[in-house]
């Protein structure tokens, strides 16, 4: 198989049929550093949970799977042309887009009611797009008018309403099983026949931010199933780790590994309900 191209979490190889092999590997990244170790299991953990939410999303918006891999860190695509836009959805305030508010009151130009504070639920879903950066750079959000500006007006419309119709599922789905869903990433792209497709890897703590409902307090930073606990160790005085020095951060211990791992297990078991077994 060729080797199309690697992320700092996935590996991406060519078939000889012409489709995708999409590898999860088992490395976490945070502040834009691949973290060392692994996770163990990260990477099936991850696609199995894409895969299970793929096929719950069937009625909403056509996907790029075109079968299982050889292995459970693996799946099979179709080639996408992919959009070159991040299409984030948000229904509560968190991370950039907390950032953001504070600043101008907005979320991607989408003005916001006073008052908010972080991890307040908003008043609806709202389709708050970012650039896709290249390798390096950071997403940099952009208003639905700029989307318009790079895609006219018809695909801009389209890859909101798909952004938001997949929030508003995934949330629903969440809300069942005990978890806010308070946003997520999707990144759609053309198929052969020109229809817009969803790819990549679909709500999963990469690309999401999942929250136990019962821990749910505005006002304060969120328990949550994502890395947030990696992020908060690197920050801690415990990891010795100064970000702005420039350094790679320490590799992580592994009690924290363990823990990492465990919050990816029970984000996977508690959505779909299954037990996970590699
Ligand atoms: P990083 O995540 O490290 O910032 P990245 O997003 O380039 O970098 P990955 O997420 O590991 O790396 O790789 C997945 C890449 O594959 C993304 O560029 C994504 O847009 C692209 N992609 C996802 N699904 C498809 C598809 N069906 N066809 C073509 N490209 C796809
Ligand atoms: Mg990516």
């Amino acid at each position: 198989m060729k080797h199309l191209h690697s992320g700092k979490v996935r590996d991406l190889y060519e078939t000889p049929e012409g489709l995708l092999l999409m590898v999860a590997s088992d490395r976490i990244s945070a502040y834009d550093y691949v973290l060392e170790p692994g996770i163990p299991d990260k990477g099936a953990i991850l696609t199995q949970l894409s895969l299970w939410w793929f096929e719950q999303l069937a009625d909403v918006v056509p996907d790029h799977i075109a079968g299982p891999g050889p292995d459970a860190r693996s799946m099979l695509c179709r080639p996408l042309r992919m959009v070159p836009v991040e299409c984030v959805a948000r229904g509560y305030l968190a991370g950039g887009g907390l950032g953001e508010y504070r600043r101008d009151g907005k979320v991607s130009g989408v003005p916001l009611p006073e008052g908010l504070e972080d991890g307040s639920r908003l008043p609806e879903p709202i389709f708050t797009p970012s650039t896709k950066a290249p390798v390096g750079e950071h997403d940099e959000p952009i208003s639905y008018e700029q989307v318009v500006e790079q895609v006219g007006e018809e695909t801009a419309e389209e890859l909101r309403r798909i952004t938001l119709a997949v929030y508003t599922r995934g949330a629903e789905i969440a809300r069942e099983r005990g978890i806010i869903l308070a946003d997520t990433k999707i990144e759609l792209g053309w198929d052969s026949d020109g229809v817009l497709t969803l790819g990549d890897e679909v709500l999963t703590p990469d690309s999401s931010r999942f929250w136990p409902a019962d821990g749910w307090t505005p006002g304060r930073a969120q328990p949550s199933f994502d890395k947030q606990f990696v992020r908060d160790w690197l920050m801690s005085p415990e990891s010795g780790w100064d970000k702005s020095s420039g350094n790679p951060p320490p590799p992580l211990p592994d009690k924290v590994v363990e823990q990492t791992r465990q919050r990816y297990l029970e984000a996977y078991e508690r959505i779909t309900g299954r037990s996970f077994n590699g």
